[in-house]
């Protein structure tokens, strides 16, 4: 049974794509400092905590485990607070993630798969994006993990780093058997808002800005299941063991919805109101994010199958209703 070393495995993706991993038959190995991350969120595969920036604990582990490969998911990702406190972001982000390359590279673990994000393509004027769109992330989240996808191009370079960067939309939904699912604290991201609203755990739900050059003025984004976009990782990492070499690929499903469809959709699925209160805008907010490649499902032979946004929001609801962590 091959060995994953999975950063940010206590995290919303990780723990998902720790599942996903572990039902596909290798062996996940949670690195995580549990900043942002929940110990109970790790119910596949051994945990052991660390942080990014912890070279002799890093070295550590790549040495009791020997893992095949790194899945690096660990990282802070708020835009709002990294407009605010950018040093932060570079600092966990990018040092972290240069860290942990160092100490791959070492140990002679040469496939990495990576989590980076839509924000480093910045505002388009409503384009749909593909791989190739230039990059000009709009705030330090982006910004780092731009960064960090060129580390990774000098480390292939240099030291034969083979590597999948997938650059993620908007992941919405929840393990649909409720074991893992999404938690933050703070929590920002706009669905567990919204359930949050919907229960009465919050008084409303604010719509960031109702002024935006879309057809009904609210912010458009492109969702995708959490399990649909960890499915994606286990063929990335299947496509580095096939041996085809570095490759960038965007997950989403081609498809936008904005924030008042959203909204309107959680009403129909959950029966209840949501209450909502207009805001301004929120800093650092592209106008469209939607991902317009379908390099994943043409080469990696990805197929989504629950992301849709009635299927995302009945895994979130059900979660919303049943799970917590505690740390
Ligand atoms: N959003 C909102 N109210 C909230 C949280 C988010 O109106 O309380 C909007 C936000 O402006 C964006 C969309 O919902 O247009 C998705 O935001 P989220 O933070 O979930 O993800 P992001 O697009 O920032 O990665």
């Amino acid at each position: 049974m091959k060995t994953i070393l999975v950063t940010g495995g206590a995290g919303y993706i990780g723990s998902h794509a720790c599942k996903a991993l572990a039902a596909a038959g290798y062996r996940p190995v949670t690195y995580d400092n549990l900043v942002t991350g929940w110990r109970d969120a790790v119910k596949f595969g051994p945990f052991e905590q660390g942080d990014l920036l912890d070279r002799a604990r890093l070295n550590e582990v790549f040495a009791q485990y020997r893992p095949a490969a790194v899945m690096h998911f660990a990282a802070l990702s708020q835009v709002g607070e990294a407009m605010a406190e950018p040093g932060k972001y570079w600092r966990n982000n990018v040092s972290g993630s240069l860290c942990l390359i160092e100490a791959a590279v070492e140990a002679g673990c040469l496939d990495f798969v990576f989590s980076s994000t839509c924000a480093t393509y910045g505002d388009h004027d409503n384009v749909v994006l593909d791989e190739d769109t230039p990059q000009a992330p709009l705030n330090s989240y982006g910004a780092s993990k731009r960064a960090i996808e060129d580390i990774l191009r000098d480390f292939e370079a240099a030291h034969g780093l083979r590597h999948v960067i997938f650059r993620y939309f908007n992941v919405a939904g929840a393990d649909p058997e409720a074991e893992v699912g999404e938690f933050h604290r703070p929590e920002t991201h706009l669905v567990p808002l919204m359930l949050d609203a919907i229960d009465g755990k919050r008084d409303a739900l604010t719509v960031f800005g109702t002024d935006y050059d879309t057809p009904d003025g609210t912010c458009i984004r492109d969702y995708v299941h959490v399990c649909d976009l960890v499915d994606a990782h286990v063929l990335g990492l299947n496509w580095l063991e096939r041996g085809k070499g570095s490759r960038v690929f965007n997950l989403g499903t081609g498809t936008g919805f904005s924030v008042r469809e959203v909204i309107d959709h959680s009403r129909s699925v959950t029966n209840r109101d949501v209450p909502i209160v207009i805001g301004p805008r929120r800093g650092g907010d592209c106008t469209k994010l939607v991902s317009g490649s379908v390099r994943a499902e043409r080469e990696l032979g990805w197929s989504p199958t629950r992301s849709s946004l009635q299927t995302m929001i009945a895994d979130a609801w059900r979660w919303h209703q049943a799970g917590h962590y505690d740390r």
